[in-house]
């Protein structure tokens, strides 16, 4: 079966065993790098894209500083549905952080996308993604971020969340020195 049949099919699915619409991971089958995100926002599910709302903003300008194409790279959430819950006083929906069974579902697909692609580092970003992919919930970003760590499986580069640093300006010159020792590592390994 080809890689595009493969992730057709379990993007169906995906689609299949939810309620909620889903953003699946688009990009290059064939990519050496996988970014991996948290769950999708409000412009992501209208859209039906990761990455496309303010977090897609700064995750082009994150592309640019590593010197990476959108093209190049396959881009995911560990969990494909909007985690929301609704504000009583405007009766609108806000994000919330995922939950155990949410990460727990969704992770089986993101499972089956790396397997499908076998690609030779995947760049996560935010805490969720890195214990998702460590297996371990109490494992911090602030230990892990702007260097590689290699598992049996897998090589994962941690980084903070691009949306972390627009809450949190001091984050700002360590996520951008993180994306240098990236964009190096690219390099180094001719990736
Ligand atoms: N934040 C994420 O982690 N993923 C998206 O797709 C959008 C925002």
């Amino acid at each position: 079966m080809t890689k595009n049949i493969e992730h057709e099919n379990i993007k169906n699915k995906c689609i299949e065993e939810s309620d909620d619409p889903i953003v699946f991971g688009e990009g290059n089958l064939e990519a050496k790098i996988v970014l991996i995100g948290e769950a999708p926002g409000s412009k992501e599910i209208a859209l039906g894209r990761p990455f496309v709302g303010q977090a897609g903003k700064n995750l082009d300008e994150f592309l640019e500083i590593v010197n990476l194409d959108r093209d190049d790279i396959y881009i995911t959430n560990v969990v494909k549905i909007r985690p929301y819950r609704i504000n009583k006083k405007t009766n609108r929906k806000v994000n919330r952080p995922p939950t155990k069974s949410e990460i727990e579902k969704y992770s089986k697909y993101l499972f089956k996308e790396l397997d499908i692609i076998k690609p030779k580092v995947v760049v996560t970003l935010g805490n969720v993604p890195l214990q998702t992919m460590l297996r371990d919930k109490n494992i911090k970003i602030s230990e892990f971020h702007g260097k590689p760590h290699g598992t049996e499986k897998i090589n994962i580069f941690p980084l903070y969340h691009p949306a972390a640093v627009i809450y949190n300006r001091s984050l700002k010159d360590t996520y951008i020195n993180d994306l240098e020792r990236l964009r190096d590592y690219i390099k180094e390994n001719n990736l």
